[in-house]
């Protein structure tokens, strides 16, 4: 994708965050082209989640943006490993705060002079918006500080003379466990990055994107196959879809199946398109719902079972006539030939 190249180096050049409208537009127009200007059947959003989570990766620009401007975080943190005149200009608009130390200080920066450099500002911002993706609380912890620190101000004065600090510091080793000093984990990840990485940018874009939840129709499926499975089966079977070949007008095919998109004469009939929701390819008499389209139709059950028995044929290994294999793509039921001959007697 040659657009985005483009757009990314406008995020990390331009110390300013574009409106929400524009990321609309932007979404509304990679939307539309996944969907090939139709009614999108997935939404984005599950579409710009990760492969193994049960999305397609589609870009998120505004994570694209957030990324671009942590970046310069690990510049902050670690401002000995790498000469830049800039970081000297932003020390000293931080005063007596030691730049190093402006992510581990709460959004109380929002009232120190500091934040009216529009190059900080819109990195902190940036930053602030990141933790509350990723769900971490910016807490006091060993990384934060403890001179000049608004987190600790007492009456607007931050802690700097020596008498306020034996006064305070007892009481803070009292009230809080070790365990409870050590920073969220997105924090400590970032605070190990080196700022002369050159994949920083799409280790902050995967550390945003990653959810750690399974986006796909998994309750119905175990409906379905009457069958309960744990998130890691379904990782698996996410991952399974892009594995299994290398042809993405079949990786699609699968993709769409795992989200359930086709349309049915049961989806048909509830949007009104059809006079009845009954199956119209066999004799059964039956709703055609998504599980009765693609396994239990007569037609349909007896296509897979020929699949089944012509490519066990074929591959000498026995594949399971199920919908959990044929349909959902699970592959550890099959048994191939070296797990016959260690089964087989003698
Ligand atoms: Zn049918």
């Amino acid at each position: 994708m040659k657009i985005l190249p483009k757009i990314n180096y406008l995020f990390s050049m331009i110390p300013f965050k574009p409106t929400s409208k524009w990321f609309q537009s932007l979404d509304s127009a990679i939307g539309k082209f996944y969907s090939k200007n139709k009614k999108a059947k997935i939404s984005l959003t599950t579409l710009q989640k990760n492969k193994s989570e049960g999305g397609l990766e589609a870009p998120n620009f505004m994570y694209y943006y957030l990324s671009n401007q942590i970046q310069y975080l690990t510049k902050w943190i670690h401002p000995h490993e790498e000469y830049n005149s800039w970081l000297e200009l932003e020390q000293l608009d931080c005063n007596q705060i030691k730049i190093s130390d402006l992510p581990f200080i709460s959004s109380a920066l929002k009232h120190h002079s500091c934040f009216k450099n529009p190059m900080i500002a819109s990195t902190l911002s940036a930053w602030w918006k990141a933790l509350e993706i990723t769900g971490s609380q910016l807490k006091p912890s060993i990384l934060s500080p403890i001179w000049h620190n608004p987190d600790f101000a007492n009456n607007k004065i931050y802690l700097q003379v020596k008498k306020t600090i034996t006064s305070r510091i007892p009481s803070l080793h009292t009230t809080l466990q070790p365990t409870d000093l050590q920073p969220p984990e997105f924090v400590d990840y970032i605070v190990k990055l080196s700022p002369r990485n050159k994949k920083n940018l799409s280790k902050m874009y995967s550390l945003l994107s990653k959810t750690n939840s399974i986006h796909l129709p998994t309750q119905k499926w175990e409906k379905d196959v009457s069958k309960s499975f744990d998130s890691d089966f379904w990782t698996q079977i996410c991952e399974n879809t892009f594995k299994m070949t290398k042809n993405t007008n079949l990786q699609l095919i699968q993709f769409k199946v795992l989200h359930r998109t086709h349309i049915t004469q049961y989806k048909l009939y509830k949007m009104g398109f059809s006079r009845s929701d009954t199956c119209t390819q066999c004799t059964q008499n039956m709703t055609d719902t998504y599980f009765h389209a693609l396994w239990l139709c007569t037609p349909v059950y007896q296509f897979w079972v020929t699949i089944t028995q012509k490519l066990s044929n074929i591959l000498d290994c026995g594949i399971p006539h199920s919908p959990n294999v044929c349909l959902i793509g699970d592959l550890t039921q099959t048994v191939y030939p070296c797990d016959t001959l260690v089964t087989c007697p003698g």
